[in-house]
């Protein structure tokens, strides 16, 4: 058994390095844009055996913006102009999954949230064919919901992981829209949430810290917090953030439970 495992790992070892003479020739060839698999300055490759894939820290939900799946499907899969995501879901609640999970997708852009600056680099990507104006279908939900808690799951995810594409990009994009239903997705466990009586933030409590607190990209506030009331409290119209987005943002940023 050990010879055999010794021979697994060599045959593992040579087809690693026929993918690394692979990819080099190719980038020899062309333009190279793989992901690099270790530093061009000269090193020792002795390999570990203990190590496995990258795991995603984080879901954006979208809206595909398109009348049509189809016409969604043709975006989502063509070189032009080259956006992706690792699913489809269609209104009638099938999914469609276009890049595999080990892979980046093209779904988030330019985009931050929290510590993360790559959005692409450290999420899954789900598109939901929606045009903007019409609410969503149960069944699409339903299969949100059950695609949810796969991905919850096999990558132990915690609820606060779940986020929409105005969160991470808020200058920039306003879905999966004010007709997206958050509070049922957190009621499974996906998104955070908070539900009143909200904690009293102090009279001196920072609106743009609290927001920053829960993951928010800060650096163009009014926007930030258009996001933030898209997702929380898409039914304010006040000018200015209202008593209750404050204690909103005061209970989700976590820092009322802090010593
Ligand atoms: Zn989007």
């Amino acid at each position: 058994m050990a010879g055999h495992r010794r021979a697994g790992g060599l045959s593992r070892l040579r087809a690693a390095a026929r993918l690394a003479t692979t990819l080099l020739v190719a980038c020899a060839l062309a333009a190279c844009s793989a992901w690099p698999l270790g530093t061009s300055i000269p090193t020792r490759w002795q390999p570990s055996a203990n190590f496995d894939q990258r795991r995603p820290t984080l879901v954006v939900i979208h809206y595909t913006g398109s009348e049509t799946a189809a016409d969604a499907l043709r975006t989502l899969t063509t070189a032009t102009p080259a956006v992706s995501a690792h699913y489809l879901i269609v209104r009638d609640g099938s999914i469609v999954q276009l890049v595999d999970e080990r892979a980046r997708a093209w779904h988030a852009g330019e985009s931050r949230w929290g510590a993360s600056f790559d959005v692409n680099s450290d999420s899954i990507g789900i598109e939901l064919d929606n045009d903007g104006r019409t609410p969503y279908p149960q069944a699409q939900i339903d299969a949100l919901l059950a695609l949810l808690a796969d991905l919850q799951r096999r990558y132990r995810l915690p609820a606060a992981a779940f986020v929409g594409h105005a969160d991470v990009a808020p200058w920039r994009k306003v879905d999966p829209g004010p007709l997206f239903p958050w509070r049922t997705l957190a009621a499974s466990g996906f998104g955070q949430w908070c539900d009143p009586p909200y904690p009293e933030p102090p009279p001196d409590f920072d609106f743009a810290l609290g927001l920053r607190a829960i993951g928010y990209d800060t650096r163009q506030l009014d926007s930030t917090w258009a996001a933030f009331r898209l997702h929380y409290a898409p039914d304010e119209t006040a000018a200015e953030p209202s008593e209750r987005e404050r204690a909103l943002v005061y209970c989700l940023s976590g820092l009322a439970s802090s010593p």
